[in-house]
């Protein structure tokens, strides 16, 4: 099973990536966890991404393709994956189409959490107290400031993926604003709908 879970900041694509690994035991690959991790033992990748992630642009696409590149090749991939984070732009998936031919593998499915923007930013602002209360560091983009630029990113060059997804007859479409155990249910079924024709 591989697939891409869409939504904007805040949709829930974290924590709906968590359920997906436990329930079919594929790697969640987040791009912003694997810029988070370079950024923090201060690699090249890193030093490229910390400061357009703190003020919540985008990484450049060359950039991200290198990572997800490298990622998929390694040995847990082999079997699925769940792509969180990427693409978050149409050269993104033109490049993960490329990559994917070139492996001989293709993606089964596309998820997009729908949810109602002026509730993410409540979302965000939770989500820091919560990790705050965990006695965690609250992610630097994390803040109304920076969360506005991100919003901003998505509507412009991550929203045109649900039309690329849906030409090609791949998006599946659920409300990212149902409580989490719903929206994992949506997705459970959606997915299990595909088992029976994928190999997991
Ligand atoms: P996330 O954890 O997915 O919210 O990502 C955090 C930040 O990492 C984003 O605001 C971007 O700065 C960067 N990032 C993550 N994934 C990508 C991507 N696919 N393309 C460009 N930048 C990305």
């Amino acid at each position: 099973m591989r697939l891409i879970l869409l939504g904007p900041p805040g949709a829930g694509k974290g924590t709906q990536s968590e359920r997906i690994v436990e329930r079919f035991g594929i790697p969640q690959l987040s791009t912003g966890e694997m810029l988070r991790a370079a950024v923090a033992a201060g690699t090249p990748v890193g030093l490229q991404a910390k400061e357009i992630m703190a003020r919540g642009g985008l990484v450049p696409d060359e950039v991200v393709v290198g990572i997800v590149g490298d990622r998929i090749a390694e040995e847990d991939a082999r079997g699925g994956f769940i792509l969180d984070g990427f693409p978050r732009t149409v050269a993104q998936a033109e490049a993960l189409d490329h990559m994917l031919a070139q492996r001989g593998i293709k993606l089964d499915a596309v998820v997009e959490l729908k949810v109602d923007e002026d509730a993410l930013l409540a979302r965000i602002a939770n989500r820091a107290r919560e990790a705050q209360a965990r006695g965690e560091t609250v992610r630097k983009d994390d803040n109304p400031e920076a969360f506005k630029i991100r919003l901003d990113a998505y509507r412009k060059q991550t929203a045109p993926l649900s039309d690329y997804y849906r030409a090609r007859n791949m998006l599946q479409v659920t409300d990212g604003m149902a409580p989490m155990e719903e929206v994992s249910s949506s997705i459970s079924e959606i997915l299990s709908a595909k088992v029976a024709s994928v190999a997991i």
